[in-house]
């Protein structure tokens, strides 16, 4: 299993880019807009794998309500799987708790859901199918 992306809540994300940059200057970067549009996804292209940089448009965003909670930071950890569906079956019986029960549009037209950090330490886990 990989790690597809870890996701990093900020309030300005040309700011947070200018820093990768200052690290890794030939960073590769694709931006798009979030389908309820509200927030900027940032997908920085880094060797073995990629940060999300999520930045929030709207104060009903999910994004703003966690950086008004605590702040800017790691918001999750993606992690790729083959058949979500199937995936999220396996952990409804394992008494894991979802976020999501059904898959929901993500970025890359991929297939996502999260995990409740409860179950996780804390951390929010994304699954994701390409
Ligand atoms: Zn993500």
């Amino acid at each position: 299993m990989k790690i597809d992306h870890i996701g990093i809540a900020v309030k300005d994300s040309k700011v947070a880019i200018e820093k990768y940059k200052k690290i890794y200057p030939n960073l590769e970067i694709k931006t798009e807009i979030s389908k309820n549009e509200d927030m900027k996804i940032s997908f920085l292209k880094f060797d073995n794998i990629e940060i999300e940089i999520l930045e929030p448009l709207k104060e009903e965003s999910v994004i703003h309500k966690f950086i008004q909670k605590h702040g800017e930071g790691i918001h999750h950890i993606s992690l790729q799987v083959d058949n979500i569906q199937e995936k999220i079956n396996h952990l409804q019986d394992e008494k894991i708790k979802l976020i999501n029960n059904n898959p929901q549009p993500g970025s890359h037209d991929s297939l996502i859901t999260f995990l409740h950090p409860k179950d996780f330490n804390g951390v929010l886990i994304e699954l994701c199918q390409k």
